[in-house]
């Protein structure tokens, strides 16, 4: 097995270099060249941490050492030996992602790519320094940063909107301790950021600088192949919870509504149907930067808008950078992977150089096949947080209620389609305390650690302690930085 470019398959790497690389040369992501085997009832017997092993194991063949790196990158820091519980609660089961370190579904992933990469470098001698970049809207930051923080041989920088992440999401990143961390604000929004670091990523210049310092740039965010996999894994374990509950027999499908920003979450749901997991629909949940949901209706991605900022900040995006490996593999990847990546190639140049494209119809149903898409204002999101509590006495976050919203408008829309809904909850509502409070028809506090603790008051449902623990902690990181600077504070991280 080999990955390849989605834009040009003659740029193939080993599963390792692909992990180390991030970013194909020529801008496109890294995909493997044909989907793996894998017995999906077997996996469906296993714990969390085998069923992620396996899978792992069957998309990285060429790292060794998986079952023990899984066990090291999970052990103990989860605050539940289950990992990603599902609760059932009302029509619908939620598949909590949130009990890892920092209390988002990133730490799924985020906790086993130190590792990875790890692995992934082992066999190479005088192995370079792995500078990692991260922009973030705000869950991944701090993720990535307690998953690399004085991990030998890496370190880390990442760059977050100013104004764009919610007051305990900057604390959480620019608290973070470790020697190899740096944190920045960008003057700008999570596109300008993301935009920057891709633009980093692919500067000639700098890499040569760098090469000549033994440092290589490396990515954390979710177009590495690294973070995508291991997120696989979790539907694997909603579908055996399901099992044995009750709820379903081996083989009866499932759908799942997944919040969506990157589209890194959704696609992971989308590989385990193609490895064989009987999935029904995936609902992709938008909030009102609802480009994804417009582009499954009509076949049109137009990211010529503004971008609003939402109480789901981690969905405030306007360019889904995953999205491009779902294109290349519903564009027939499989028997002609030349003309599949000229395809996908046209789609991001056309994104480029006009703002949009369009999917030929051929692409587009085989899109509706798979997805359905709706989204939610800010009043939805609350709203749905309050009669939930109320009803069900389930507290979600923003987030996690837009999946919510969507799960039923969803069987409002295709009654017939009545199988069981798992949404995916991607972050503790302790993550977002003021709307969550807001949402309950509280009067917000200005302090946020004074939400927390009247949260706590109000539904006895504990503070996680990684998020209590911030009030002790001194801000390390306080700079904010222009666009432009980005480049020049990656060069002078290269002189420490
Ligand atoms: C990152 C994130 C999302 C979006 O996930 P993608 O993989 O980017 O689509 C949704 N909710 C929360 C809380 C997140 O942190």
């Amino acid at each position: 097995m080999y990955y390849q470019s989605t834009r040009r398959p003659d740029l193939r790497f080993s599963p390792s270099e692909a992990i180390l690389q991030g970013l194909a040369p020529d801008g496109g992501l890294f995909i493997f060249d044909h989907l793996p085997e894998l017995d999906v009832s077997e996996v469906l017997s296993l714990s969390p941490m085998e069923q992620s092993a396996r899978i792992l194991e069957a998309f990285f063949p060429d790292l060794t050492g998986i079952p023990a790196l899984v066990r090291e990158a999970y052990e103990g820091k989860f605050d539940t030996p289950d990992l990603v519980p599902t609760v059932e609660a009302g029509p619908y089961h939620f598949l909590e992602l949130f009990h890892g370190p920092t209390c988002a579904f990133k730490d799924i992933a985020l906790c086993l790519l130190p590792h990875l990469m790890r692995a992934a470098s082992v066999n190479r001698e005088d192995a370079p320094t792995l500078h990692i970049l991260t922009a973030t809207s705000g869950d991944t930051g701090k993720a990535a940063l307690s998953g690399f923080a004085d991990v030998p041989g890496t370190k880390i920088t990442v760059f977050y909107p100013d104004g764009g992440v919610s007051a305990l999401q900057r604390l959480q990143m620019v608290t973070q301790q470790g020697n190899n961390v740096s944190v920045y604000g960008i003057r700008g929004n999570f596109d300008d950021a993301q935009t920057g670091v891709k633009a980093l990523f692919t500067d000639k210049e700098l890499e040569d600088e760098l090469a000549a310092k033994h440092i290589r740039l490396s990515s954390a965010n979710s177009i590495n192949i690294g973070r995508l996999i291991p997120q696989v894994m979790y539907y694997f374990k909603a579908y055996s919870d399901l099992l044995r509950a009750g709820t379903v027999r081996m083989g009866d499908k499932i759908d799942f509504s997944v919040p969506t920003g990157n589209f890194g979450d959704i696609l992971a749901g989308y590989l385990a149907a193609a490895l064989g997991l009987p999935v029904g629909k995936l609902l992709i949940a938008a909030n009102i930067n609802h480009v994804l949901t417009d582009f499954v209706e009509t076949g049109v991605y137009d990211r010529r808008r503004e971008l609003y900022l939402t109480v789901a900040p981690s969905m405030d995006i306007l360019v889904s950078s995953n999205l491009e490996r779902l294109l290349y593999l519903l564009s027939g990847a499989e028997t002609s992977p030349k003309a599949a990546a000229a395809a996908t190639a046209g789609y991001m140049r056309d994104l480029k150089e006009t703002g949009r494209y369009e999917i030929p119809e051929d692409v587009h149903s085989k899109l509706t096949r798979y997805f359905w898409s709706t989204y939610a204002d800010d009043f939805d999101a609350k709203e749905t947080i309050r009669s939930y509590y109320q009803q069900y006495g389930y507290l979600m976050d923003p987030h996690t209620a837009i999946g919510c919203y969507t799960a039923e408008k969803y069987r409002q829309t295709c009654p017939e389609d009545d199988l069981p809904i798992v949404i995916l909850s991607t972050a503790s509502c302790y993550k977002f305390p003021a709307t969550v409070l807001e949402a309950l028809g509280n009067t917000v506090p200005e302090d946020p650690f004074e939400q927390l603790s009247l949260l706590q008051t109000i539904t006895n449902i504990s503070v996680p302690a990684p998020i209590l623990a911030l009030q002790d902690l001194p801000e390390r990181h306080t700079g904010v930085i222009s666009r432009e600077e980005m480049k020049s504070v990656i060069q002078k991280e290269g002189e420490m």
